[in-house]
């Protein structure tokens, strides 16, 4: 079988998904996938325990990462390709993301134990173990202690974006995530943009000196798809695409159920190659 499909979006257990990078790169070639990206939060770990591997396999595995960002009070998240994962200051910014990371966990756990859920912090670092802690292992913890009966109800109860628990993220500005991304020459892609739903910051985004967005997504219908692509084409700017994969936390693993054609992956390596 030819293989002509890709997934850029992609998380491994370096942060809040369930699969190991090996994992990953296994249920790749099992999908016949030619590349992928692993998309961590905050983190290429997982991109660097599984690059050897995937070249030994003959599947293309591009360094990516995930930033969160804040804008006009709304959660934007940002992808970063082909990224120069060894820039020793992107390195220090994104360890200096994890630390806050786990303060903001560390947070949310007193919200939730002044709510009278008595969870503690062990419990959510036993489940992230090595990997940039996220809502997801709090919503595993809450779980696991039977405080919830589904993640879907912790983050609905508890530490979804309106719920009682909930703590934002350190602030990073867009504009300072889309340098970031161009500090180690990597192409800034906005993720996911339906379920930012405010598409008229797009605009705004490009002045800031974006360069994608991600048309394909699990969250995206057809017609959503191609409603990113042409504003993709409005602005001159490349469209991508990714599953979004967290692993089997929400049931199906999603690796390769997101069709995306490898010319994505040409196109952002044209950007890299214009500049
Ligand atoms: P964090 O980066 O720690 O804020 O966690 C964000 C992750 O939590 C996202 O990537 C989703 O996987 C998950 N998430 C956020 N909101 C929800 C929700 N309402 N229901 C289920 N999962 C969610
Ligand atoms: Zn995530
Ligand atoms: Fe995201
Ligand atoms: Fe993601």
């Amino acid at each position: 079988m030819p293989r002509e499909y890709i997934d850029l979006h992609i998380h491994s257990n370096a942060s809040d998904g369930l699969l190991s990078p090996l994992e990953i790169v296994e249920l790749a070639m099992k999908k016949h996938l030619k590349a992928i990206a692993i998309t961590d939060h905050d983190t290429t770990d997982g991109f660097v325990e599984a690059v050897d591997y995937a070249n030994k396999n003959g599947l293309e595995l591009v360094a990516g990462v995930e930033l969160s960002c804040m804008y006009m009070d709304n959660d934007v998240h940002l992808l970063g390709y082909l990224i120069d994962y060894r820039n020793p200051e992107f390195v220090k910014i994104i360890k200096k993301f994890r630390q806050e990371r786990y303060e903001r966990g560390e947070a949310m756990v007193t919200k939730l134990n002044e709510l009278g859920i008595n969870i503690r912090m062990d419990t959510v670092t036993a489940i992230a173990g090595k990997g940039a802690l996220g809502r997801p292992h709090l919503a595993d913890a809450l779980v696991k202690e039977e405080f919830v009966h589904t993640y879907d109800e912790a983050f609905a109860r508890y530490i979804g974006y309106h719920a009682p628990a909930y703590v934002p993220k350190m602030n990073l500005n867009v504009d300072h995530a889309i340098d970031l991304v161009h500090l180690v020459n990597g192409v800034a892609v906005l993720a996911h943009p339906g379920t930012l739903r405010h598409d008229e910051y797009i605009a705004d985004f490009v002045d800031m000196g974006l360069d994608g967005i991600e048309a394909y997504h699990h969250l995206h219908n057809r017609k959503m798809v191609e409603h990113y692509k042409s504003i993709a084409e409005k602005y001159d700017l490349v469209y991508t695409g990714g599953s979004d994969c967290h692993g089997p936390r929400k049931g199906k693993i999603l690796i390769g159920t997101v069709k995306v054609p490898y010319k994505c992956l040409e196109n952002l390596k044209r950007v890299v190659k214009s500049r």
